[in-house]
Formats: C-alpha cells, sequence, structure tokens
C-alpha cells in the first residue's frame, strides 16, 4: 500500500535536495552554549535564540532538578482534568507580573487588591491581566485567534509574522487582512476596510526574526485606538531582555497597559527548554482556559520546565547583568561589523543579519566562517526574499569579546575569499 506515496516522496525529497530547500541537521556534541561541539571541533555559537545565555546555566538546571524532585517528572494530563499543580499557578502569576509590574504603593501592597477569581492575575490602572500556558509559543498562537475571532471580526496581519500567528488566524473564521511590513499607512487601509466588522484585532510579532526589526508598537496602539481595535504582540524574539525590565517591546514602546495580548516563548532567552503563555486581559485569558484547544487537548508543561522558568524569571527581576551584557554585545558587534563594510539593517536588537545578497555567496560564505570556529547559517530564498541572502547572526550575554573579535575577523576572511 506505501508503494505509491513512496515514490512521490522520494521524487519531491530529490527535487527540495536539488532546489537547495532541503534542511539539513546539524547534531551538536554538547550542551547549548555560547560554545559548542560541532563535528567535533569546538567552536563559537551565533545562531542559537540563546540571548541571555541561560540555556544552560548552572542556575536553571538545579531549578529544574529541584522541581523534578519536588514536582515528579510529568503531569500525565491536560490542564482541566487534573494536570494543574501549584506551580503552574505560580508560574502564571510570575509572567503576569514579570509583563504587567503593579506599582507598589508605600506598604509594598499593589495598590488594587485583585479578586480571587483565578487566583493568578494582576490588576492595575489598565483593568486584570492573567497569563495561561502553553506547550509551545506555536501552541499559543494556535490557540488563539479562533476564540476570539469569528466570521463577523477582521484579523489585520502584517505580512512577516510568524508562522504560528499565520496558521493560527488561519484556524479562525475571521476575515484576514495582511499590512506590509510594519507600514502604517498600509495599516491604517486596513483598518479603513475593515472598519464594519464587529471586532478588528491587529496581530504583530514584536521583532521580525530575519531582520531583527521592532515592531512599531506605539504607532500601532494609537491607530488601534483610532479605529477601536485590539493589538496582539509575539514577543518571543523580545521577552527576557528587550526593554528596561526585559518585558519586551510593548516596555520599549512604552504601551504595557495598551497591548491586550502577548504571547511569547519560553524557549529562546527564558531558559531556552519549552513552552509557551498568552498574558493578556484576564476575561480573554478566562476564556482560553474554556476554549483553547491546544490548552484543551495538550499535556500539561513538565514541572521541572515550570519550576525553571519561574527561577529564570526571578533572575531576570533580580538583576539587568545579562540584558547589559547582551546589549553591549550587540552594540560592539553592530558597530565592529560596520566599520568592516558589512551591511547591517539599522535596529539595535541581538538579531543581527549581515546582508549578502546572492545566495551561493552567502553559502559560501557561511562555510568558510564555520572553518574559522564560528557557527553560522545562511538564509535564502524562500525564507528571505529573493535576492536578498544574508548571514543571520544572533548575540548572547555569554560571548565573549575575544568571541566577537574572531568572529568579526572570520566575517572579513570570509568576504576576502568570496569577493
Ligand atoms: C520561536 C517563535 C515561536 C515559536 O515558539 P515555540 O515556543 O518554540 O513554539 C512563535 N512565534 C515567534 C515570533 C517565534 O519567534
Amino acid at each position: 500500500m506505501y508503494t505509491k506515496i513512496k515514490d512521490t516522496l522520494l521524487a519531491e525529497l530529490a527535487e527540495l535536495k536539488e532546489q537547495g530547500l532541503y534542511k539539513v541537521e546539524v547534531p551538536l556534541s554538547s550542551a547549548q552554549s555560547a560554545h559548542i561541539d560541532v563535528e567535533g571541533k569546538r567552536v563559537v555559537n551565533l545562531c542559537a535564540n540563546n540571548y541571555l545565555g541561560l540555556a544552560d546555566d548552572p542556575r536553571l538546571v538545579e531549578a529544574a532538578k529541584k522541581a523534578l524532585d519536588e514536582w515528579g517528572f510529568g503531569m500525565a494530563s491536560v490542564r482541566f482534568i487534573c494536570g494543574t499543580q501549584d506551580l503552574h499557578k505560580t508560574l502564571e502569576s510570575k509572567i503576569t507580573s514579570f509583563l504587567h509590574p503593579v506599582v507598589q504603593d508605600e506598604g509594598g501592597r499593589p495598590p488594587f487588591e485583585p479578586p480571587a477569581l483565578a487566583g493568578s492575575q494582576v490588576q492595575d490602572e489598565g483593568g486584570q491581566w492573567d497569563t495561561i500556558l502553553y506547550s509551545s509559543c506555536f501552541d499559543a498562537n494556535g490557540g488563539l485567534f479562533e476564540v476570539l475571532c469569528g466570521p463577523d471580526d477582521a484579523i489585520i496581519s502584517d505580512e512577516l509574522n510568524h508562522a504560528s500567528i499565520i496558521d493560527g488566524v488561519r484556524l479562525s473564521k475571521a476575515k484576514r487582512l495582511r499590512y506590509r511590513n510594519r507600514d502604517m499607512a498600509d495599516l491604517e487601509a486596513r483598518l479603513i476596510e475593515a472598519k464594519d466588522c464587529r471586532y478588528r484585532l491587529i496581530a504583530t510579532d514584536g521583532v521580525f526574526s530575519m531582520d531583527g526589526y521592532l515592531a512599531p508598537l506605539d504607532e500601532i496602539c494609537d491607530l488601534a485606538e483610532k479605529y477601536d481595535a485590539l493589538v496582539m504582540v509575539d514577543d518571543s524574539h523580545a521577552v527576557g531582555f528587550v526593554g528596561q525590565n526585559g518585558a519586551g517591546t510593548p516596555e520599549r514602546y512604552g504601551v504595557q497597559d495598551r497591548v491586550d495580548i502577548i504571547t511569547g516563548t519560553l524557549g529562546k532567552a527564558l531558559g531556552g527548554a519549552s513552552g509557551g503563555y498568552t498574558c493578556a486581559r484576564a476575561e480573554i485569558v478566562e476564556m482560553l482556559r474554556q476554549k483553547s484547544r491546544p490548552y484543551l487537548f495538550s499535556n500539561s508543561l513538565a514541572p521541572s520546565i515550570a519550576g525553571a522558568a519561574l527561577a529564570t524569571i526571578e533572575l531576570l527581576e533580580q538583576s539587568g547583568d545579562l540584558r547589559e551584557k547582551l546589549h553591549a554585545n550587540t552594540a560592539w558587534f553592530r558597530a565592529e561589523m560596520g566599520r568592516q563594510g558589512f551591511e547591517i539593517p539599522e535596529s539595535d536588537h541581538a538579531i543581527v543579519p549581515v546582508m549578502i545578497g546572492d545566495a551561493v555567496k552567502a553559502a559560501k560564505m557561511a562555510d568558510i566562517i564555520l572553518a574559522e570556529g564560528i557557527y553560522v547559517r545562511a538564509f535564502s530564498y524562500p525564507v528571505v526574499p529573493q535576492g536578498k541572502a544574508r548571514i543571520r547572526t544572533q548575540m548572547s550575554a555569554t560571548l565573549t569579546q575575544s568571541d566577537l573579535e574572531a568572529a568579526v575577523a572570520a566575517f572579513a576572511k570570509a568576504c576576502e575569499q568570496v569577493g
């Protein structure tokens, strides 16, 4: 029975290889870190989302072990049957207060007493906020839109949004409108186009991962106010290190109380294991707990991950050292690569794409740079637009000055060799 599809699959796989679209996985023989072992060689790692260098941090490993001992290995249940531990509720309220810190009064108490409803809410002047955990941010986005928006509504989405937003939007019956990447005039036109819909929901990545550009959330929130729309931001590439306290792009743009829904991952800066969340207006979260399918029908986050995530956020609340180191590394690398004549898109984010243009050249350069002991990957069409091939580097707080100098030297050498 398998013969027919097998032949087709083999032909299609061969075609992918021919077109250079076949994805090869390079196994690491070490922990994820600033330095990794690849094919028997220790190299500097410039391509993980390990922005704060926490993926192998002993403090998180210890917190995960402690949670394993105290809370066991797995939950073997979804949240609403018997998959909720105190640990999950504590993590949810920790994420809420991290993203929506309440101004403390003199007595150290929040100015409003949050009602006892779900036990993990935070209230500020804009209302109440709450957080719901998922197995991944892919699931958080997959389980969001369908719950909130129906055929009478419109979801207005940035054209470069992450695949999980695109898929989540597809699962809803709402009208789907797209605007050009960060183009506020185009967003306004789409809002006008959707003016007769019941609700309008603007959905955007906080940071666009191929360019390192931030979404202009202040302008987006202004437009949302003008046209009575909700705002949803996926802050996966920002939470933990963008904004003064690491609360992400809403903090950076001063709109923490104007973004209605934030989704994010625990799989990048926040330790890098796995897990995701939606932090939103309390009623939205309450409805997600009732109706969001990846939450209802997929297993609870493992206790060790929840315990380590909690420790991560506590660490980030106590000290801004890792954030500062990351920003210093990013600023130095961007400036030095610029001085060497490389084209780097204007931003200050830790995603630092080095624009090459030609896909073959980009791939050749990446090989040379790896041979020099710096692990980088080239990205070309269809991941990025035709003729915009690049080597995307990502900074990390645990990279040293000599790592960065070696990286710049390797880029310079590859550039010379490839021409
Ligand atoms: C990485 C990423 C995701 C997926 O997060 P997971 O927790 O790994 O599923 C979703 N959205 C954006 C914008 C991302 O960058």
